[in-house]
């Protein structure tokens, strides 16, 4: 249900007054509970265009819900995420907020591409047909012109061969880069990856990485969860160490993953390595 509403409790300065040029992801004193469950306990992180944000953190510890709120899977319960100087979820009128209509949330949402670790393709659609279908949904893009822009994607994500084959005839790590390919397919300023390779058989997860490399490398901005960190080292800008809803700590992967301060971040390293 859409209305009238005044920024979430909490959020801080009004919009109005926010700098014209932000991060490209703005969170600022985010909150969010299920029920007596607080997951998100004020985060705030900023993601410059171009850059790329491994998100690392134990189990639980709200990287997923953290992500699902930049694309509105989640509302949150205080605080404002920009992405472009938008605000998700709400319109601007002058101090004012106003909560967005389903469909204004679905075009917001366009611009924001996901990619979660089950990879989600349509099985009754072959890999072409899953990369075209959004854009031909969301945009009107007509038919043959999708396509050919999906042939371009699969062939970015070195699946060219595979445009005619269902996802049950592909690997997970071709799965996996089939969404890839659909993520982009709406040019999003912004792609998530959550945990995007924690579902594979290890002889997959290369692939898949290789990919996320060459996203990163060609300027891409992207915000990874992750638990590869000698990936996030070689492809981060930031670091962010998320523990129970906050985060702990956040810096060059030189600082956070090598010479980290916090003790939680230590603890957390030593047991994944
Ligand atoms: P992570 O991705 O870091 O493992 P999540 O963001 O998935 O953490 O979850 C953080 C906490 O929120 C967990 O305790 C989880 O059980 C809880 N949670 C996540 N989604 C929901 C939901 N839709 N309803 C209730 N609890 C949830
Ligand atoms: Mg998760």
């Amino acid at each position: 249900a859409a209305g009238t509403a005044t920024a979430p409790e909490g959020s801080g300065p009004a919009p109005a007054d926010a700098p014209a040029r932000g991060g490209l992801v703005e969170i600022r004193a985010v909150r969010k509970s299920f029920g007596d469950l607080e997951v998100l306990r004020g985060i705030d992180l900023r993601v410059e265009p171009g850059e790329v944000t491994a998100v690392l953190g134990p189990s639980g510890s709200g990287k997923s819900t953290l992500l699902r709120t930049i694309n509105h899977l989640e509302t949150i319960d205080a605080g404002l995420i920009t992405v472009d100087g938008e605000v998700i979820g709400y319109r601007r009128e002058g101090n004012l907020l106003h909560e967005l209509h389903e469909h204004e949330v679905l075009r917001q949402r366009t611009a924001i591409g996901m990619v979660f670790q089950s990879f989600n393709l349509f099985a009754h659609m072959t890999a072409l047909a899953n990369v075209a279908e959004a854009p031909r949904r969301a945009l009107g893009v007509p038919r043959r012109q999708a396509e050919a822009r999906a042939r371009e994607l699969l062939e970015l994500v070195g699946l060219a061969d595979k445009a005619a084959v269902y996802p049950r005839q592909l690997s997970g790590g071709q799965q996996q880069r089939v969404a890839i390919a659909r993520a982009l397919a709406l040019r999003p300023k912004v792609l998530l990856f959550d945990e995007p390779t924690s579902a594979l058989d290890p002889e997959l997860v290369e692939e898949v990485l290789a990919v996320i490399r060459s996203l990163a490398r060609a300027g891409t901005t992207l915000v990874i969860v992750t638990h590869e960190i000698s990936f996030a080292r070689d492809v981060a800008d930031t670091v962010v160490f998320m523990d129970q809803g906050q985060i702990v700590e956040q810096g060059p992967p030189g600082e956070v993953l090598d010479a980290p301060r916090h003790p939680r971040t230590r603890a957390f390293l030593q047991r994944v390595r």
